[in-house]
């Protein structure tokens, strides 16, 4: 897919928005949806996506990005605090030459501990099911304790 390549309705995140395929869900508001991702990179990877179509971020309406921010920043705080985590690596990727592979707008949120590795982007085992499980409690926990 190149940056300018026409928002395909099929892809998996508009899959996971219109219902059609499951997801770890952590947080949505009227304007974003946070799930785990299936392939972390450390565990508690969640993604943030915008509810509005967009295929990357030079497509995403200028207008919308307050409240999708928004969104990031305070799914950010939850993982933060559901993970213990010591610091937090915010991703984004557009276009097949910038490392996107799914062609959806999205951010990811990867929880970091101090000194230990994270899986590179797209080299990452799947996660086992009981594990995400565990993780979305954690972080949806963190978002009702404050
Ligand atoms: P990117 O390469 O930036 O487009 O990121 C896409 C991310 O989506 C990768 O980290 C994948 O592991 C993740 N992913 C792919 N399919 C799913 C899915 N069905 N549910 C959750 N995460 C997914």
């Amino acid at each position: 897919m190149t940056l300018h390549d026409p928002y395909d309705t099929s892809n998996i995140f508009a899959r996971i928005l219109r219902g059609e395929l499951p997801c770890h869900k952590v947080y949505e508001n009227d304007h974003a949806l946070a799930f785990l991702d299936l392939f972390p990179q450390t565990p508690g990877h969640t993604l943030v996506i915008p509810k509005a179509e967009a295929t990357n971020i030079l497509d995403f309406p200028p207008d919308l990005f307050g409240p999708y921010m928004s969104a990031v920043q305070t799914v950010a705080r939850a993982v933060h605090v559901g993970l213990g985590a010591d610091g937090l690596s915010i991703l984004q990727f557009n276009g097949t030459a910038g490392g996107q592979t799914v062609f959806h707008l999205h951010f990811h949120i990867i929880p970091r501990h101090a000194g230990v590795a994270m899986h590179g982007h797209g080299n990452a085992p799947m996660a086992v099911e009981a594990d995400l499980k565990q993780q979305a409690a954690l972080i949806v926990a963190a978002f009702q304790s404050g």
